[in-house]
């Protein structure tokens, strides 16, 4: 049982593909921070890789068969890419699936005040924070503001070396006895989290003059007023690029490894097949942070519907055969998992922890309090899956997110397993996870990616 670490499994040569998969992964995560960004960047790797959209096929009365590849994105936040394979639909499809949201703190419909000479927006924290961790940092603002117009603004400020970047303070230590002697869920509180965002007062105004030039830079910049807040989407996140990370460089620390660091490898893997005998998807997804709620979170039917209309391009459709598809998949549910760390070794359980270097991480089950909630996965699943996994030589763990009764998580597996389909966690091990920056180990990276290639190739 003794799990070789699998930077040991590389030559030079080896260690340099790793390393070239991981840069192309850190060029990624550094430029899409939110949802809607990802999506993007996929439909974009997709249409090169000869993707063609699924609403446009559907359009245009066009039939799919073997080997023709489609996606169908929901709002521009979650996507859906099919790689159409030889074996009907219905005798089921293999499935990498990941969430692209990751905790934030979003801009609330009326942001913008002046308090003290100072121009701040307020926010609402997204997913589970830490919230003392997002003070006395550079934040960056992504996102869009939709206008009446019906034209819809893209924001991206911050990122830019040459570009400001705007944060939330925190207290002097020299005044913070009072704060200091709190508990750490109210060291900072989330109505604590306003963004400061300018100092000048426009001259010749006796009333909120930061505010106004604040407002004023805004027309300028990006053509919208004060009421275009109300139908915008900003997500303030950490400002920067994702950064090598050790000495030896061997990890990556950034924004949002979770659950990117398991969404890229899914599609990179997709994307690199080739005839296909059963239909591959990648499935990615938005919302998992807040429970997987609402029309682009993975409890949302689109899915369901894009393999249905799949179906009925592809063949005689019949409602069966929709659920026979689904029901006879078989799916990665890939989430990241909590790394050993040496640091807070008493949260976990050692025979049963992720450790960076160990290659993809499967999780049996997640969930707290006996597994509540979890996805417990299929003992003869995992075994087809230790077969395909050995023999390509992927490196694998198995692992639960900590000591018994110390916490837990979800996922989205659960919600794909409602289909009576096959369903596992797998995915990354992460140090610090839903902290502002985040740590994963790069030769993880490409196990996952190896391993996502092989399941879809091979389950
Ligand atoms: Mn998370
Ligand atoms: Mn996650």
């Amino acid at each position: 049982m003794e799990r070789k670490n699998a930077w040991l499994k590389y030559d030079e040569e080896g260690r340099k593909t790793v390393f070239e998969f991981s840069e192309r992964y850190r060029r990624f995560l550094s430029r899409c921070k939110t949802e809607r960004e990802c999506v993007s960047q996929v439909i974009e790797d997709a249409k090169a890789a000869g993707y063609e959209d699924l609403n446009e096929v559907v359009a245009q009365g066009k039939t799919l068969k073997p080997g023709d590849k489609v996606y169908c994105a929901i709002m521009g936040k979650s996507i859906a890419l099919f790689h159409l394979g030889e074996r009907p639909l219905e005798e089921g499809m293999n499935i990498v699936g990941a969430h692209i949201d990751s905790p934030r703190l979003d801009l609330k419909q009326n942001p913008l005040y002046e308090d003290g000479n100072l121009a701040m927006f307020e926010t609402h924290y997204y997913g589970g924070v830490k919230k003392y961790q997002w003070v006395a940092l550079p934040l960056a603002l992504h996102g869009v503001v939709a206008k009446t117009d019906g034209t819809t603004v893209s924001v991206v400020l911050g990122e830019d070396p040459g570009d400001p970047v705007i944060g939330i303070s925190d207290l002097l230590p020299h005044l913070g006895r009072t704060q200091m002697a709190k508990n750490a869920e109210k060291v900072v509180e989330g109505e604590d989290l306003n963004i400061l965002v300018g100092s000048i007062p426009l001259e010749d105004e006796e009333k909120e003059p930061v505010k106004k030039r604040i407002l004023e830079i805004l027309k300028e910049k990006y053509q919208i007023s004060e009421e275009d807040f109300q139908s915008a989407e900003l997500e303030a996140v950490p400002a920067g690029e994702a950064r090598d990370y050790g000495l030896d460089r061997s990890m990556l620390i950034a924004y949002g490894h979770d659950d990117r660091v398991c969404a890229y490898p899914s599609y990179q893997a997709l994307l690199s097949l080739e005839a296909p005998r059963k239909t591959c998807v990648c499935l990615l997804v938005d919302k998992e942070e807040i429970g997987s709620v609402g029309a682009t979170g993975m409890q949302s039917r689109f899915f369901e519907n894009a393999v249905a209309e799949v179906i009925n391009c592809a063949e005689e459709y019949s409602e069966l055969k929709v659920r026979r598809a689904l029901q006879n998949s078989c799916m990665l549910s890939s989430d990241v998992s909590a790394a050993f760390d040496p640091n807070y070794p008493d949260v976990m359980e050692k025979n049963n922890s992720a450790y960076f270097g160990k290659g993809l991480t499967f999780n049996k089950y997640t969930g707290s309090r006996g597994k509540s909630g979890s996805n417990d996965a299929n003992a003869e699943y995992i075994a087809r899956i230790r077969r395909v996994l050995d023999d390509a030589d992927v490196s694998y763990q198995t692992a639960e997110l900590g000591k018994v009764d110390q916490g837990g998580g979800g996922t989205i597996a659960y919600i794909l397993a409602n289909y009576g389909m096959e369903v596992i966690d797998s995915g990354v091990a992460v140090q610090n996870m839903h902290a502002p920056y985040e740590v994963v180990s790069k030769v993880d990276i490409y196990e996952a990616y190896r391993g996502y290639e092989t399941f879809l190739r091979e389950i």
